[in-house]
């Protein structure tokens, strides 16, 4: 064992070789040695298990080889770039909307220089952050203004901060609702220091049960869309317009936390119907909060919208400057939103609207031309089929709503269901990973969900 120990190359004599000097050269000397050590306690460690010398340990141009390799992987971000086959549009863990044209470039203006941010250009005093976005907001949905966070969940923590702290909220037991990711309206709440009020029963809540819930500690009625699922069957629920009668004769101010948000009427796509943001201010409704990188297609945002006294004291509670956006987020936003205000070019411009509006002739045009591309790679292991398939909003939109789709099918030669699971792990270990869904024994690429098509069959040709 110790002469195996003795093998193992010394650190200083392999940066005096030309290829060490190359390597201090690229990555520094800190970075390179570091890693030489770690690589050497490896080795060092596989002797004492199991009596040998690793194959990268051979020869001191192997050991450096390997040590370049390392480097050079040590370079690349973890948070990297995949193909979405899944058919979900908006994919929580995979990042939700893609950003629009307009919306990167405003964003890599303001990575790279600075923007007027809080900067009143006309008037040459300090202004607000939120005021670009607040009067391009206003314009689209004929609310007042609006107050941009991290967050929807953040939205809606601030507005029960602001405006419930110590006090009650009254909530349809129908509308307590979890959106993932410890996003409970009942923990958020708790949060925001305000105490959760109940009324009806799962399926059904009426106008009555909220009249009787008020009582001088109500601070607010709560609104939650039921995104992630839907009551089916013997319900019941209060609408807006009647909430906001029934606080007004009360005194008592009405929020709707709205999810996805449309700012467009989806049914003129072709599309499942999503309650849109302007409806609800027409309805009255004191604040809505809705996401950014929902069905709007930007940036993940949370966007409070409302009349102009109530914005200003959400703008002026401390936690608002916990949630606030920072200047990328808040110009690729408003990049975003400049869009909607040329309605006609939106299926064009908007990644999101241009996935979901697809049609069916030119994703199967891409599926044929993603079949082709597999069958050179794979048609000895696998039956390569084009499929109908039903894609999917994702991220809380019309939960039960099926969007047609087409997708590639893979389905194994052979019985062996490890073959299913090999093939989803080689997809992964592509330089961009191809993410599809498995079911029914097959894997299936669906191409509603695929932002670039060209980008993909490259990576496929990889295989
Ligand atoms: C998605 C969603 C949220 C959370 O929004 P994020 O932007 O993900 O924080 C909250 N409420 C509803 C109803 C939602 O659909």
């Amino acid at each position: 064992m110790s002469a195996l120990y003795r093998q193992l190359p010394a650190i200083d004599r392999l940066l005096k070789t030309e290829f060490g000097t190359q390597l201090l050269a690229t990555f520094g000397h800190i970075a390179t040695v570091n890693m030489m050590r770690i690589q050497l306690e490896k080795a060092r460690e596989q002797i004492k298990q199991h009596q040998q010398l690793p194959d990268y340990c051979q020869t001191e141009q192997s050991f450096l080889q390997h040590i370049q390799q390392q480097l050079q992987q040590q370079r690349q971000v973890n948070i990297q770039p995949v193909h979405n086959l899944t058919g979900t549009v908006l994919h929580t863990n995979l990042g939700r909307a893609i950003w629009s044209e307009a919306a990167q470039q405003a964003a890599v203006n303001a990575m790279r220089q600075n923007v007027a941010l809080e900067f009143d250009l006309q008037q040459g005093k300090r202004g607000h952050r939120d005021q670009a976005i607040s009067e391009l907001i206003a314009r689209l949905t004929g609310a007042e203004a609006a107050c941009v966070v991290n967050n929807n969940a953040a939205a809606v923590l601030l507005m029960l901060a602001t405006f419930a702290q110590g006090k009650e909220v009254i909530i349809s037991r129908g509308e307590l609702i979890e959106i993932g990711g410890a996003f409970r309206i009942p923990d958020i709440m708790a949060q925001a220091g305000c105490k959760l009020v109940e009324v009806g029963t799962t399926n059904r809540t009426h106008l009555r049960d909220y009249a009787q819930a008020i009582n001088e500690n109500t601070a607010l009625l709560l609104k939650v869309h039921s995104s992630n699922y839907q009551i089916v069957g013997f319900t019941t629920s209060v609408s807006e317009e009647e909430l906001v009668q029934l606080g007004k004769e009360k005194g008592i101010p009405v929020i709707t936390d709205l999810g996805s948000g449309a700012l467009i009427d989806f049914r003129e796509y072709g599309l499942p119907y999503e309650p849109q943001v302007q409806q609800k201010v027409a309805a009255g409704v004191d604040l809505i909060s809705f996401s950014g990188d929902k069905l709007l297609g930007g940036p993940q945002a949370g966007i409070i919208v409302g009349k102009q006294e109530w914005i200003d004291q959400l703008q002026r509670h401390p936690l608002k400057r916990v949630l606030r956006c920072d200047k990328v987020i808040l110009s690729g936003l408003e990049a975003t939103l400049r869009l909607y205000l040329e309605p006609e070019n939106l299926a064009q411009s908007l990644p999101t609207l241009n996935a979901l509006t697809a049609d069916l002739t030119q994703l199967t045009e891409n599926a044929q031309q993603l079949q082709q591309a597999l069958q050179q790679k794979l048609a000895e292991r696998f039956e390569i089929a084009i499929n109908n398939s039903d894609a999917q909003i994702g991220s809380g939109s019309q939960p039960t709503a099926k969007i047609p789709s087409i997708a590639v099918t893979l389905q194994p030669k052979s019985t062996k269901s490890e073959d299913l699971y090999q093939l989803v792990t080689q997809l992964k270990t592509l330089s961009q990973p191809i993410i599809g869904r498995i079911e029914a024994d097959k894997l299936w690429l669906d191409l509603r969900s695929v932002a670039d098509i060209e980008a993909l069959l490259t990576t496929v040709n990889e295989l």
